[in-house]
């Protein structure tokens, strides 16, 4: 039985397909203003393992946006646009600082193993769709105008804020009447069209039936996932920040214009939390996966750490936490070498890996037990019981679901370690080169041979041989 804790009914349920040849799944992706930090990458980790159980069972179809307009500083509609804050803090056009991130996104996400969803969809792509669905809350009655933008009025909307509970619901209400603007009916009331300022030139806009303007945040969810997904979907996820004003806005405008329910299972991940608090851009706590890569850190460490925790809770980040999650996986690389080379990589499909891996699935299948999933891994490895040609059948089933290179390396010739320095110096070149600064990557290239090291690009990385 797979199940999944679902935030709407605030249990774990049965997961049941509508159609198990095609499931669907849209996963809300980043704005795309700013580099992502590694708690918008534990979100995209979580919504990976979700990906690759499912796929176990089913035709999953995986949707997941980028926001590249529309996003505002407040999710509630205040505040400017994150793309035109972004292209002022460094002097480029919104539509280059979108295809900037957007890019420097998809090489975080590669490098974390997470599996490219099966459509991508940007938000700048889609205004038409965005549009057909305001027109329909407006020819519904859900809509009205200010001086601003045309506004959805969430009294018209009987079941509003169900997702979040009525007593979340009366804080939310509480909290968004005192940002409340002048000309909104009601609290919660959020726009769906906003006009471009009369005063200054937004660099993203578009003609609409209403005026010049640009889409607001929540629509471009609602009318993305059901363009590609049907009006509704199996599941739905995002971090749990999304729950309060994002989801709850995505329900209403969704059923109010379709009249059916817009998601069966809403499934949302914890956050990665600093000792200090929260992970903020503006703090400057904001970690990146390449601030990891600076450190020496490889981004399958940080895998490793998010898959130690479980995503429904919070996850404290420290360096300490990822020096023992580098160190644990280079151990159990370790391991998984020496079973692959006690078995001459043949695997052997007996009864009881077949029992060892129901048990793996079946934790993957309770609300995605990945720490159970690993520990039973290490037990794996580490079992009296099982030959080491059993142990690499099972490891073939938790390497599917992991992702941790623990089959791949094992190919490659045990290097000798290589000293400290070096290696700090290959880390900032790797760095180097994924930033395409190829002048900082030829400067520590001669760095290296000084040191005593000749460096090769591989299609697997950075090689290094003794001078
Ligand atoms: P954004 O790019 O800000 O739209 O966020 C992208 C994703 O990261 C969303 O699903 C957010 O809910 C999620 N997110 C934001 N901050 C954190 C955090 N500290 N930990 C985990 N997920 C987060
Ligand atoms: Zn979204």
């Amino acid at each position: 039985m797979f199940r999944l804790y679902n935030t709407a009914s605030r249990k774990k349920d049965e997961f049941v397909a509508q159609d198990p040849a095609r499931v669907t799944m849209y996963c809300c992706g980043p704005t795309v203003y700013n580099f992502a930090h590694i708690g918008n990458l534990r979100t995209y980790i979580f919504e990976d393992l979700l990906a690759r159980t499912l796929r176990k069972r089913y035709n999953l179809v995986h949707v997941m946006n980028v926001t590249d307009v529309g996003h505002l500083v407040s999710d509630a509609d205040d505040g400017e646009d994150k793309m035109e804050l972004g292209a002022a803090r460094e002097g480029k056009s919104a539509w280059d600082i979108a295809k900037f991130y957007e890019q420097k996104f998809w090489q975080d996400y590669d490098a974390l193993h997470c599996s490219r969803p099966t459509i991508v969809s940007r938000a700048t792509e889609h205004i038409e769709p965005m549009i057909a669905l305001v027109k329909t809350l407006e020819e519904k009655g859900y809509t009205y105008r200010t001086s601003d933008g045309i506004y959805y009025d969430t009294s018209k909307f009987p079941r509003y804020g169900a997702l979040v509970g009525s007593a979340h619901l009366a804080g939310l209400q509480e909290g968004a009447r005192v940002e409340m603007s002048g000309e909104k009916r009601n609290p919660t009331d959020f726009a769906l069209w906003k006009f471009s300022p009369r005063d200054k030139k937004r660099q993203m806009e578009w003609d609409s039936p209403w005026g010049v303007g640009f889409p607001g945040w929540h629509i471009e969810c609602s009318a993305m996932a059901m363009k590609y997904l049907g009006n509704t979907l199996d599941i739905h996820c995002g971090g749990i920040d999304h729950v309060m004003i994002h989801h709850t806005n995505e329900i209403a405008q969704s059923e109010a214009a379709t009249g059916q329910k817009y998601v069966n299972y809403w499934v949302h991940g914890e956050f990665l939390i600093l000792r200090s608090g929260k992970m903020s851009k503006s703090g400057g706590t904001f970690v990146t996966l390449d601030v990891l890569r600076e450190k020496g850190y490889e981004p399958l460490a940080y895998r490793y750490l998010c898959l130690g925790a479980h995503y429904r809770t919070q996850l404290e980040f420290s360096y300490e936490s990822m020096d023992s999650a580098s160190k644990s996986l280079k151990n159990l690389r370790t391991l998984v070498r020496q079973i692959a080379e006690a078995c001459a990589r043949t695997p052997q499909n007996t009864s009881r890996v077949q029992e060892w891996q129901a048990q793996f699935t079946a934790a993957m299948e309770d609300d995605l037990n990945a720490p159970k999933a690993l520990a039973l891994t290490w037990e794996a490895v580490r079992s009296t019981q099982l030959s080491a040609a059993e142990k690499w059948a099972f490891l073939q089933t938790a390497e599917d679901i992991l992702s941790l290179d623990l089959l791949q390396v094992v190919s490659q010739p045990e290097q000798p370690e290589l000293p400290a320095e070096v290696q700090d110096l290959l880390a900032q070149r790797a760095a180097a080169r994924q930033a395409k600064d190829w002048k900082k990557s030829d400067e520590l290239r001669d760095a290296i041979a000084r040191a005593g090291y000749l460096v090769k690009d591989t299609p697997h990385g950075q090689e290094t041989e003794k001078k």
